[in-house]
């Protein structure tokens, strides 16, 4: 059950700022608010979806397919293709998601070193 109250919802719903990368018309890239590489930076979807699977399994194709050409869009305005880029989403307890919006975090800048 999606939580509109979660702070990704207050975001899109201008409530709170964000440090806004890019825009249009269903999804929206911000800097992250306590950075873990030189470069990071959230996306996510407008649509109301907790996570992965939720995105995946409950909405159009179509919809799914222009999220994820604008993660690709944003990470051709950062500049950072050459050099390298990683790409994470974080589901349920086990994948530490702290926020329940699904997100992308595109972590680049820097070396990302290997998770343990
Ligand atoms: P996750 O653990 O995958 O749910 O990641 C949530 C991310 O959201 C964390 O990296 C937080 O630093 C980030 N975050 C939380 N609140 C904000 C905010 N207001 N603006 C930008 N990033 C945020």
């Amino acid at each position: 059950m999606y939580d509109r109250q979660n702070i990704f919802a207050k975001i899109l719903r201008n409530e709170i700022p964000c440090d806004k990368v890019h825009e249009d018309e269903h999804s929206l890239f911000f800097k992250d608010i306590n950075p873990q590489a030189k470069i990071h930076v959230l996306g996510i979807p407008k649509e109301p979806c907790v996570d992965f699977a939720d995105f995946i399994n409950n909405y159009s194709g179509d919809k799914v397919s222009n999220f994820f050409k604008s993660v690709e869009l944003v990470i051709s305005n950062l500049k950072i293709k050459d050099e390298g880029y990683r790409l994470i989403t974080n589901s349920g307890v086990n994948g530490g998601q702290e926020v329940p919006h699904f997100h992308i975090h595109i972590l680049a800048g820097e070396k990302i070193g290997r998770l343990r």
